[in-house]
């Protein structure tokens, strides 16, 4: 299968399908502007501007936007749902300040 991305169609919309088979949170309103976009996607792939790398948090290789782009998907949305306060907090109890 040629590496590539592609045009899903959803309720909500044309949808962008990764090469990983992850599709895209973006919805157009059309179908030939998300196969411009998709165009575009293949072709910067293509190019070389777009890698794979590993997750940072499980090592699933990800097709990397960028050097700022280190998470794959479930990571990511995992982190961002992540509650900030892991267990009870203890009152003054070794707090310095
Ligand atoms: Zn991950």
């Amino acid at each position: 299968m040629a590496e590539g991305y592609s045009v899903l169609h959803t309720s909500g919309g044309y949808a962008i399908v990764d090469p990983d088979g992850r599709v895209g949170k973006a919805r157009y309103g059309n179908r030939a502007g998300a196969e411009t976009r998709c165009e575009n996607l293949t072709q910067a792939l293509k190019d070389g501007k777009k890698k794979r790398r590993p997750c940072i948090t499980c090592g699933t290789k990800i097709l990397s936007d960028g050097p700022h782009h280190r998470m794959c998907n479930p990571c990511r949305t995992r982190s961002d749902d992540a509650p900030y306060v892991f267990g009870p907090r203890r009152g003054r109890a070794g707090v310095r300040s």
